[in-house]
């Protein structure tokens, strides 16, 4: 019996390369492979498998995706999500997130939140409580407050004195003095998804962020976008997405990607599709001369049965996975080639 590494090496993903490369053509089902499993940005390394040890030892698959990002929206050094992340162009930080529960086919989101660092457990709370789906800004929080959540700074002194940098280099005439180093402003987004299927075959999914940095105020990117940002439907598998939300929100590229398994594509297939699909839909100013996006995004994708796989616009990126092997990091199949320094 070849083992799941030999196959995906081996089989699916060239498979799926060839495959794209060739207009996608479907590809074979893999055999049964393990489960559980748990999917997730690169950032879930450490959450996958406190969520994979979870779902091992009896727990719902979304409670325990749920902790496993709840890590990083509580880790103040995580400058995409919860508490520490990054500010919207007037200083507030303003988080999203939504999830799915296959299961019992429900689904719950926040937007523009703030004040509350698990955003993951509002949009939890608002699936579990209400009528409704998605809240945004002061009712989220208002709702947030009524369920028990305590509100807290989520700007802490790193992200403050990185706004404030930000905010000083915009415009050298104005009566913002530029801070008197060099400290780069690295990066302008970030968000944490993760996935998973557990050993009866039930799956959901959760995707948390501060979003892009700076944001206008009010902005909501696909991260609580159902469909978008995160997406499940029980009976084919889980799919997300970290990157450019705007670019993502065009297609629904989570519900996309899940579509493209229902038709029987493998996940490795399934990504590649979807990026080819936001690509084509991709506004010329958003493009480089070679008619390549200016941005990069990821698709993660698990299938109920087991198989998984991570794409990105650009080589380079990885994604976080567990299963009875442990938790590591894969590297994302692309599009295009590592982009130059
Ligand atoms: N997708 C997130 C957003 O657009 C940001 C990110 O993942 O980097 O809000």
């Amino acid at each position: 019996m070849p083992t799941r590494r030999d196959f995906l090496a081996s089989t699916v993903a060239a498979a799926a390369l060839s495959s794209a490369q060739r207009h996608h053509a479907p590809v074979a089902l893999a055999p049964p492979l393990t489960r559980p499993v748990v999917l997730a940005s690169a950032n879930g390394l450490r959450g996958v498998k406190v969520a994979y040890d979870r779902i091992v030892g009896g727990a719902d698959c979304l409670d325990a995706i749920i902790s496993g990002v709840n890590i990083q929206e509580l880790d103040a050094e995580d400058q995409s999500v919860g508490l520490g992340g990054l500010p919207n162009a007037e200083g507030v930080v303003q988080l999203d997130a939504s999830c799915m529960h296959g299961p019992s086919k429900r689904a719950g989101s926040v937007g523009a939140i703030e004040g509350i660092a698990t955003p993951s457990l509002v949009a939890k709370a608002v699936m579990d409580y209400t009528d409704h789906i998605m809240l945004v800004g002061e009712g989220a929080k208002r709702f947030a407050l009524a369920m028990g959540f305590k509100e807290q700074n989520l700007l802490t002194e790193k992200t403050r004195q990185d706004w404030l940098r930000w905010k000083a280099r915009l415009n050298k005439d104005d009566a913002w003095l530029d801070h008197n180093d060099d400290v780069a402003i690295k990066f302008t987004t970030g968000t944490i998804n993760m996935n998973a299927v557990d050993a009866r075959g039930d799956i959901s999914s959760v995707t948390t962020t501060s979003g892009m940095a700076w944001k206008i105020p009010g902005r909501i990117g696909d991260s609580p976008v159902i469909g978008a940002g995160q997406y499940c439907d029980n009976t084919v598998g889980a799919a997300g997405s970290t990157g450019r939300g705007e670019a993502n929100i065009k297609v629904c590229g989570a519900f996309l990607t899940v579509e493209f398994m229902r038709q029987g594509l493998a996940p490795e297939v399934a990504v590649l599709k979807t990026l080819e699909r936001l690509v084509a839909m991709t506004e010329p100013r958003l493009l480089r001369p070679d008619g390549r996006p200016n941005f990069d995004i990821q698709f993660y994708a698990l299938a109920k049965d087991g198989r998984y796989a991570a794409g990105t616009l650009y080589d380079g990126a990885q994604f976080a996975v567990c299963d009875d092997r442990g938790a590591r990091l894969e590297k994302c199949v692309s599009l295009y080639p590592r982009l130059p320094r």
